[in-house]
């Protein structure tokens, strides 16, 4: 007979991680007691060697889904004589170790109790759930994780409820949002302005039968409101377009079950994985052409997702495969949320809402997550996927306020980094707002002291409008902190070569960055290499019209008018004369190296001729327009060796120009410049490599999300020696900005 005492840590709380404990223990005949502490899970267990042995190998094996183990500890104690196995009340102590778990998508057991008429207390329940699924960030006020502290406190439980939620060996053991059809929330059919319709199981019958009647319905699900109708429906989508004024960005789609998905799009296998997986987020995945209407997308993908509430299941029916599924806000400013608001913001919107009496806390958007290369990469970090938390020691606590655009926040405190979901673009009002309100949450949530302060380095911003007394600052270069993100990513040790590709970044002499090779660590970067200047004229003005750019590409690189004159009729001569006044004056026009604004332009001139109305879409519409194409050729580059390298595009431009006087086709040229992106980011990384010996690469920034790019120049640098990095959890693009600040931070001050 031995006494073991095993500590565990990590996410191991509001898992399951105790019912486990107690049914493994049971099974192996052991005795003692199972407890949370501020430490983390505490096992005391009295029993046969072997089987004591054999229990440690299931916990650190078999442990629930959910859970995940980082810590784990174990001493041999002296016998007490335990005569049974017992799950002690928790005594957590003020020092909070647990963490907010993201929400979960419904799990398959009460996914098939949805089904289960025998099942009354949970058939068609909109808020099924376990201690394996369900809501958490959203409806979390406060830890430690109990009912009382969330949404569900306003709920009292039932007598059977109760009894499932005392039971060690239940499902729903400790299941805090636990709810059935007799005790739990309510949902009711509204008509926009405000009558009820229908309430309970009746409003999704009357709701199936509005979406097949080509209606738009507001559904309040797990992190907001989200905007339906039937993906069949061209009309519906047509209209949902105008009242979102939302004239082009692709709509995501909910397909009733997989089966369904797959009549309507191709899917990997590891796509496939994530899109069942407990995350259920959005997956940028390859439309079957044809099979959807073309105004849910004009590209080649679509964003695809699941239903991952109950409530969403219960949308659907044999008639509706798919519906239209994207977020209930205006364009730009924050999902809506609170029931008092939504018939007032959602009017001109939706014709109907769907209600419940659930309270969401805190909103979430829908996660975006793209494979590109066999790599999980996450677009948009939200439900299932943020808040993330990391275990990393930080000596003080450390806020990192992130990026203007994309923004997400990252705390460092009691051994954890923290990354706060997508908050939108910080130059809204709303957003403002929004950012105050989740950094509030978060605070009162985890408590920290904060120390210091990572910001960008541009002094005008949004981040003045956060007071943060007494923390020490430090100013962060945008790039620096993309590149920084993939090396804490990826515990990268020594310099890099960082490649930062992409919009907008406000760079160490005042010029807008964009197109930056950088030798690279968290403690420091040098500028080794860049896309030369030329001029963003007009500022804003220049990235909303990719005109713009090609207009200042072709008078900057082409000394014949005639030669691109024509690619510019449609631009009425008064505007194309501005542009050139302006630059002569050098009033309101900034010297960029940014490849992002290079794509920008050379989408206009292979037809992209009109406003950009969401970040990338030109750049997109390139790279759908590549995929046309499979030539190898490339176009001539010049590399100007100076105090540094600069990169000059104007052989490529006057190639491009070259090829469509001659009538070249537009998949061709637009495959052939994403070639030449290729071949110079190739040329001057081996060059930089062969200089500096440094034999690892990091690529980051909005541009890697462009497949064809982050492909090739991974697959050719590794083929050249180099190690490659990008990046996968934290996003490529701006919203992986602040884990990059708080790393940089970390190392400057020493902490
Ligand atoms: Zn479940
Ligand atoms: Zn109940
Ligand atoms: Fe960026």
């Amino acid at each position: 007979m031995k006494h073991i005492r095993i500590t565990l840590n990590g996410i191991v709380q509001g898992v399951g991680f105790r019912p486990f404990v107690y049914k493994e223990a049971i099974r192996f005949k052991l005795n003692g007691w199972v407890t949370n502490s501020s430490e983390g899970v505490i096992i005391s267990v009295e029993g046969i060697e072997e089987d004591i042995f054999s229990f440690i190998d299931k916990l650190l094996y078999d442990a629930p889904s959910l859970s995940k183990i980082e810590f784990f500890k174990t001493i041999v104690l002296d016998l007490e004589g335990f005569k049974i196995f017992e799950i002690r009340e928790s005594s957590i102590s003020n020092k909070i170790q647990t963490l907010i778990s993201p929400d979960i998508a419904t799990c398959n057991e009460c996914e098939s109790e949805l089904n289960d008429i025998e099942n009354l207390r949970r058939f068609n329940l909109p808020f099924n759930n376990c201690t394996n699924c369900g809501p958490r960030y959203t409806i979390i006020n406060s830890l430690p994780y109990d009912r009382r502290e969330t949404a569900m406190n306003k709920f009292n439980m039932c007598v059977e409820c109760q009894k499932e939620y005392r039971d060690p060996l239940d499902r729903r053991f400790h299941a805090e949002p636990i709810c059935c059809n007799d005790c739990g929330p309510k949902v009711s059919l509204v008509s926009i302005d405000g009558q009820e319709i229908e309430s309970s199981s009746n409003a999704f019958i009357r709701v199936k039968k509005l979406i097949l009647e080509g209606n738009i319905i507001a559904v309040k699900g797990v992190g907001g409101f989200n905007i339906v109708c039937n993906a069949k429906d061209q009309e519906a989508i047509e209209r949902l377009r105008k009242v979102k004024n939302r004239p082009f960005k692709p709509l995501a789609v909910m397909f009733r079950n997989l089966e369904v998905l797959n009549k309507y799009c191709t899917i990997t296998e590891i796509e496939e994985e994530i899109i069942t997986g407990n995350k259920k987020p959005i997956i940028l995945i390859k439309k079957i052409k044809g099979m959807l209407l073309e105004s849910i997308s004009s590209n080649d993908n679509v964003g695809a997702i699941l239903p991952y509430s109950p409530l969403h299941y219960m949308l659907f029916s044999e008639e509706i495969d798919a519906i239209i599924f994207t977020s209930g806000n205006a364009k730009g400013i924050p999902l809506n949320y609170k029931n008092d608001e939504a018939l007032n913001s959602l009017k001109g919107i939706a014709e109907y809402v769907l209600f419940n009496n659930r309270d969401i806390i805190v909103p979430i958007d829908d996660s975006v997550v793209k494979v590109m290369h066999n790599d999980r990469t996450v677009i948009r970090p939200g439900r299932g996927y943020a808040p993330y938390s990391f275990r990393v020691k930080v000596k003080e606590d450390i806020l990192a306020m992130g990026s203007e655009l994309k923004n997400t926040f990252s705390l460092s405190t009691n051994g954890y980094v923290f990354v706060s979901p997508y908050n939108g673009d910080m130059v809204y009002e709303e957003n403002i707002n929004h950012f105050k309100y989740i950094l509030n949450h978060f605070m009162k949530i985890y408590n920290p002291k904060i120390k210091y302060v990572a910001r960008d380095a541009r002094k005008d911003g949004f981040e003045n409008s956060i007071e943060l007394s007494g923390a020490k600052i430090l100013p962060v270069y945008h790039h620096h902190a993309h590149i920084a993100s993939c090396i804490a990513e990826h515990n990268i040790k020594g310099a890099v070569i960082g490649v930062a590709y992409d919009g907008i970044g406000y760079g160490e002499d005042g010029a807008i960055w964009g197109g930056e090779f950088l030798i690279c660590g968290l403690r420091g970067f040098k500028r080794v290499a860049h896309i030369d200047y030329f001029k963003l004229i007009g500022g804003d003005k220049a990235t909303l019209n990719p005109w713009r750019v090609a207009y200042e590409l072709c008078t900057r690189y082409i000394e014949d008018e005639n030669e691109y004159d024509e690619l510019f009729s449609e631009i009425p001569i008064k505007d194309r004369n501005l542009i050139r006044t302006i630059k002569k004056v050098n009033i309101n026009s900034f010297d960029t190296s940014s490849i992002g604004r290079v794509f920008d332009g050379i989408a206009y001139v292979l037809g992209f001729n009109r406003q950009v109305s969401y970040e990338g879409e030109a750049a997109i519409y390139l790279e759908t327009m590549a995929n046309q194409s499979e030539h190898v050729e490339s176009y001539r580059f010049e590399t100007i060796q100076d105090n540094l390298i600069k990169i000059s595009i104007k052989p490529i431009i006057q190639g491009i120009i070259n090829d469509l006087r001659y009538g070249a086709n537009k998949g061709y040229v637009a495959r052939k410049f994403h070639n030449t992106v290729i071949e110079f980011t190739v040329d001057v990384v081996m060059k930089i490599a062969a200089s500096s010996n440094i034999d690892k690469v990091a690529l980051s920034g909005g541009v890697f999300q462009n497949t064809i790019l982050r492909n090739d120049i991974k697959r050719k640098l590794s083929e050249a020696g180099l190690k490659v990095f990008t990046n996968n959890t934290i996003p490529t693009n701006d919203s992986g900005i602040s884990y990059g600040q708080l790393f940089i931070a970390k190392e400057y001050f020493n902490l």
